[in-house]
Order: C-alpha cells, then structure tokens, then sequence
C-alpha cells in the first residue's frame, strides 16, 4: 500500500516529491512495463560481456538510477522540460536469458530494442558497455542506417579482439559493415590515449568518419565541436553514444579503460546543448562502472549527461510528432 500525500498535492507526481523518496527510477519517471505506453523508453541494460579490460559497468544502470533521482523535471539551461510533452517511462532492464554468450546475448538485446523499436518508443538507454551500443542500432536502425555522434575516448572501430568480433572496442566497425551507420554521418569526439597498434582506429577514418580527437577538442573548444557534428550529421536520422571514458578521470573516475586528459563535465553538458536540433532517433549512455567510481561522482556526472540526452531526445520527438512526421 502507497501512503499519499494529504496537504501538498503537488507531492501526487512522484518526480515533484522531495527526491530522496521513492522508487529509484531513472530521474523518478513512471515505471511501465509496455513500451507502447512510452513515447521515449528509458531503458537499462546491465551487461557488460564485452568488456575487455576491467568489467564493472553492468551495475551502470543501477547506479545512474540512484544518482538520477538527484534531478528535477526542467533543464534550467535550455527550458526543456522532457516529462511535459512526451510519455517518457522507465521500462527497466533488459533481461537477458544467456547473458555469458556475448554474440547471443547481443542478438537478444537487439531484439528486445527491435520491440521497443516497433511499438514506437525512442530508446535512451543506460549501460552496460558499449558492444550493447551495436545491439540497439541493429534492433533501430535496420530499415535504414543513421548518423551517429559519438563521445567517447575511444573510437571503438577496432577489429577481432582474442577471437571475438563483439567487443566493446568494436561496436561501430560492425554497426558500419551491418549497414546500421552511415560512416559518413559520423562524428568521433574526445579520442585520445595510448594505443598497442598505430592504426587501431584506422577504420574510422578510412570508412569517412569524422574523428575529432582530444587535442582538437581542446585547442578550438566546444562549441566548434558541436558545430562540427552539426554539419557532418546534417538533416537525417542521428543516434546519440556517450560513452562516460570521454569526461576526464577525475571527474568520471568509475569506467573500465580511463584515459587521461578528458573533456570536463562542464564541457559536456555544454557542447550536447549545442546539439539542439539534430534529428535524434535515440541515445545512450554507457561504461559507468561504480565498482571503480569514488563516491558517486561517475554516475552522478552520467545522470546529468543522460538527462541532456533525454532532453535532445525529447526535443527531436516534439519536433517530429508536431510536424506530423514518422517517429522511428
Ligand atoms: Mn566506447
Ligand atoms: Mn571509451
């Protein structure tokens, strides 16, 4: 039994409650269970199976949760308000039946999105390491390939690693050849660190992708960032991968192969504002791993990245549903 508030009833939205009451939902949205009761579907996926180095991030969802709770309903930046407008629900954790199979548990996971896909929900989803990444473009993307910013350290166009295809240093070499990315929609920003293989991420450059690496980011700044993704993704269907390695280590420390030298958190929020705009038909956030994390401080800065996300989302939703145009 729910005991609810008597004298302030604004209090009945859980999401108006003083935040440290209630169900640790994503930012305290409704909990549903059918993705046709969602116009975006905020969606966990606890699996980090592709991890090559130090694994951890399958308690990304979970903890994004907890520290999602610490926000409020209005981005006081851009207006935004991501609850007014659009069903967004938490549709909580994609279940797995094998997930110690990397390729089949891939392959289950694309087909959970490919239902949410159908049922008309725009995914924003929380990892889990970025091989799941692969796994909802091929469950959204199939009918016709999007362009992509991607926010990562790594380009993660690598190849077989140890006899594995779907790592998650791979996801976008194999969403390119699937021909769920259009490479020359694509925009890599914040690569940098050291590698084993001179040209570890030459696929990204030779298949068109834009890489816009660390020390670019760092001498001509946000701003020229997002203008830069602006014009290579252009007009079309766009994803949206922030992969939580991209902000430095001392404000992002919980994730699985930091690097140092990063893109401030500040930096972050302010260059996905900059994104207003772009036809974005989904996003994610992914490699937050809270056994590493000091504090809360990864997925504290994760959830605010994520609701920036769902603020873009929500936005490139209105604009469609107003317009009278497809939403998937
Ligand atoms: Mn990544
Ligand atoms: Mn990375």
């Amino acid at each position: 039994m729910t005991k609810h508030p008597a004298r302030y009833q604004d209090f009945n939205d859980p999401q108006a409650q003083p935040r440290h009451t209630g169900i640790a939902s994503f930012f305290r949205a409704p909990i549903a269970d059918d993705p046709a009761n969602a116009d975006i579907a905020l969606i966990g996926v606890p699996f980090d199976g592709g991890v090559t180095h130090r694994s951890g991030a399958r308690h990304g969802p979970r903890a994004v949760r907890e520290q999602s709770t610490l926000l409020r309903r209005i981005n006081a930046a851009t207006g935004v308000a991501p609850f007014s407008h659009a069903r967004v629900r938490d549709l909580g954790d994609c279940w797995l039946e094998f997930p110690y199979e990397l390729s089949g548990a891939l392959d289950e996971i694309a087909a959970y999105f490919a239902q949410v896909h159908a049922a008309g929900a725009i995914p924003v989803s929380v990892g889990g390491d970025h091989s799941i990444s692969l796994a909802i473009l091929r469950g959204i993307a199939r009918h016709r390939p999007v362009g992509m910013v991607h926010i990562d350290a790594h380009c993660d166009t690598g190849d077989d690693y140890m006899g594995s295809r779907f790592h998650h240093g791979a996801p976008f070499r194999r969403a390119v050849e699937e021909g769920l990315l259009d490479p020359r929609r694509v925009i890599q920003i914040g690569i940098r660190g050291t590698t084993n293989d001179p040209d570890m991420w030459g696929f990204s450059a030779a298949s068109g992708m834009r890489v816009l690496g660390m020390d670019e980011f760092t001498d001509q700044g946000w701003a020229f960032a997002a203008a830069e993704a602006r014009r290579v993704v252009g007009l079309g269907p766009t994803y949206l991968s922030f992969d939580i390695d991209s902000v430095d280590p001392a404000e992002a420390p919980g994730t699985g192969t930091p690097e140092a030298g990063g893109i401030t958190a500040r930096e972050a929020l302010r260059l996905l504002r900059a994104l207003r705009g772009i036809d974005f038909v989904g996003g994610d956030l992914v490699e937050v791993a809270p056994p590493f994390d000091h504090g809360t401080i990864t997925a504290f800065n994760g959830a605010s990245i994520l609701f920036e996300i769902l603020c873009l989302v929500e936005e490139a939703w209105r604009k469609r549903t107003e317009s009278g145009g497809m939403n998937v």
